[in-house]
């Protein structure tokens, strides 16, 4: 994979990468990051996120339950639904609120999307997975 976005309304660990498009030195390989810094300008950077959308080989998604954070999940999740085939999105989520999740990803036709298990919130889980890429071009088990 070269292209890969990780977006969550949580962390992704204490990355130094800027939040939205970064190039991974010497690697030809493309990382976009949204992730919640503690400031509003995310908007830019959702827009591109948008705009981008199709040119991705994978969207990494965090899908948790607390009750801000579950709106904004869910937006992520009907921004890309049906604009990228599931196989090319990978849900991750924590063990809370299982049924409702499912239901949701029923809901919206997503039940085919990669899986993976996290704790709650995603922090570690995102900022591992983007090591992974980084690292080795596959991001858990999708490779
Ligand atoms: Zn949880």
């Amino acid at each position: 994979m070269n292209k890969v976005a990780f977006v969550t309304y949580g962390r992704i660990g204490d990355q130094p990468i800027p939040m939205g498009m970064s190039d991974i030195q010497g690697q030809g390989k493309k990382v976009f990051l949204l992730q919640n810094i503690g400031t509003n300008q995310k908007w830019d950077e959702w827009r591109q996120f948008s705009q981008e959308l199709s040119t991705f080989d994978l969207v990494v998604t965090y899908l948790g339950c607390d009750p801000e954070g579950w709106a904004v999940a869910i937006k992520f999740i009907m921004t890309v639904a049906n604009k990228l085939s599931q196989s090319k999105i990978l849900i991750v989520s924590c063990n809370c609120d299982t049924v409702r999740k499912e239901l949701f990803l029923q809901k919206v036709n997503m039940t085919g999307c990669n899986r993976m298990e996290c704790e709650c919130g995603g922090t570690e889980t995102m900022e591992l997975l983007l090591l992974d890429f980084i690292a080795n071009g596959t991001v858990g088990v999708v490779t």
